[in-house]
């Protein structure tokens, strides 16, 4: 459910038209409903109601800094995989206790950042990884509180690039070696182990591949027990999928995933962590552009808009469908036209849908993509030099651009031409 609707026949977010903001910030830009995330936090926290929990949000989802405060302030730790956002968490007030940190590369800079400003745990990825932690922690006089990720060889049934739970995944320690790797972290000075971790991938559609991993996480907590550690706390991933397309299955829904986790791991006695991302940010999200030409090919009609692949990378990176609508309500009955909807960029790459049936399009038309606001603008690059583009959030009846679009003389500005040139 999201807050993106049309009143009077244009497409609002909340109760400000999107038309107005077009005004105010120029397009394409990225427009994100405040409203929306609360919900699908509340939707979470309440999945795990009677459980002792954390929602730590996947801040790689949307990690723009007013994102984070809103969700912090709604009691959301966070689940960081870089200093870098570990640094935004903070500065949007997210206390250390509340901040997990992931990530399968975690340098010596990132974990000594994250221990000197304060820590929830680690998650750690590997031998080497938690051999590193302990020095640095031990150089720095503290004990990092660790979990360590397992990858519980299980088939998530998503998009190849986004799975992470098979065994050939870059990701965790075999969950056939977890026994060992926790013994050898407890006798590690620097560290003290909390918990268990895992997280099996992204987009997941279907129950069974978390239920297959938590049960494999319950024996394991079990046998880890009995092995003598301490095991207080899971941390159970993200992954929950999105409707994409309107007219598709509907994903399953927070509820139901917290039947499971109820299920799996709820008699353990251990505090669950979850961490969602594309579940919270995605559908309180639009993409906003406008249509530069409408154009007649050989075959096909293309709508070349002023936003592309370099501002949302979805469709070329993953073959993702997002929705895409006119923000002028088309009137019951409109006859329709098939698009080919592209950006300007110089790849064929950069087509965002084929063949896709819409009501006609006229150039300087705005057109909404939908589904826009998790691995949106955190991905946007300024490929083709094409500044990165604003993002604006939406609370009620009131907006604020909480990221502004970059000046061309601000992008050239970062570039330096050595004297010898
Ligand atoms: C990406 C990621 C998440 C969030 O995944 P979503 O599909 O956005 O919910 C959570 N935990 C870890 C470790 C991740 O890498």
């Amino acid at each position: 459910m999201d807050h993106f609707n049309y009143h009077g026949g244009i497409l609002h977010a909340e109760d400000v038209s999107i038309p107005e903001i077009a005004a105010t910030v120029g397009t394409p830009f990225y427009v994100y409903s405040a409203a929306t995330l609360r919900r699908h936090f509340q939707v979470f926290d309440e999945a795990l109601a009677g459980l002792d929990h954390l929602v730590c949000y996947a801040m790689k989802a949307n990690s723009n800094l007013a994102v984070v405060k809103l969700l912090g302030e709604m009691g959301a730790g966070m689940d960081v995989v870089s200093a870098g956002e570990y640094l935004r968490a903070k500065a949007a007030g997210i206390p250390g206790e509340r901040i997990v940190f992931s990530g399968v590369g975690k340098t010596r800079e990132e974990m000594r950042i994250a221990l000197e400003g304060g820590i929830r745990q680690f998650n750690l990825e590997s031998e080497p990884e938690m051999l590193a932690l302990s020095q640095v922690a031990t150089s720095l006089g503290v004990v990092a509180p660790v979990t360590i990720r397992v990858n519980p060889d299980v088939d998530a049934k998503t998009h190849e690039k986004i799975a992470t739970g098979k065994s050939d995944n870059k990701f965790g320690i075999p969950i056939g070696r977890a026994r060992a790797a926790y013994a050898e972290t407890a006798a590690q000075p620097g560290l003290k182990v909390v918990g268990i971790d895992v997280h099996i991938g992204s987009q997941l559609t279907d129950l069974a591949p978390y239920r297959a991993a938590y049960e494999k996480v319950a024996e394991l907590t079990r046998s880890l027990r009995a092995d003598g550690h301490e095991i207080s706390r899971l941390d159970l991933g993200g992954g929950l999928g999105i409707p994409y397309e309107q007219s598709n299955a509907v994903p399953p829904l927070p509820m139901d995933y917290g039947a499971v986790v109820r299920e799996t791991v709820g008699d353990l006695g251990c505090e669950i962590e979850i961490e969602p991302g594309r579940l919270i940010a995605g559908n309180a999200g639009l993409m906003i552009a406008r249509v530069i030409y409408v154009k007649q090919g050989a075959e096909r009609k293309f709508l070349i808009l002023d936003a592309a692949m370099n501002d949302l990378v979805r469709p070329a990176m993953y073959e993702a469908h997002h929705d895409i609508v006119p923000v002028a309500e088309p009137p019951a009955g409109a006859a329709q036209e098939r698009y080919d909807i592209v950006g300007p960029v110089c790849e064929s790459g950069d087509t965002f849908a084929k063949g896709r049936s819409l009501p006609a399009f006229a150039a300087d038309d705005l057109v909404a993509f939908r589904s826009a606001g998790a691995y949106g603008a955190v991905m946007a690059s300024e490929y083709n030099s094409r500044p990165l583009i604003p993002e604006v959030l939406v609370d009620g009846d009131r907006f604020a651009v909480v990221r502004a679009r970059p000046s061309y003389e601000e992008m050239l500005a970062r570039d330096t031409v050595p004297d010898w040139l």
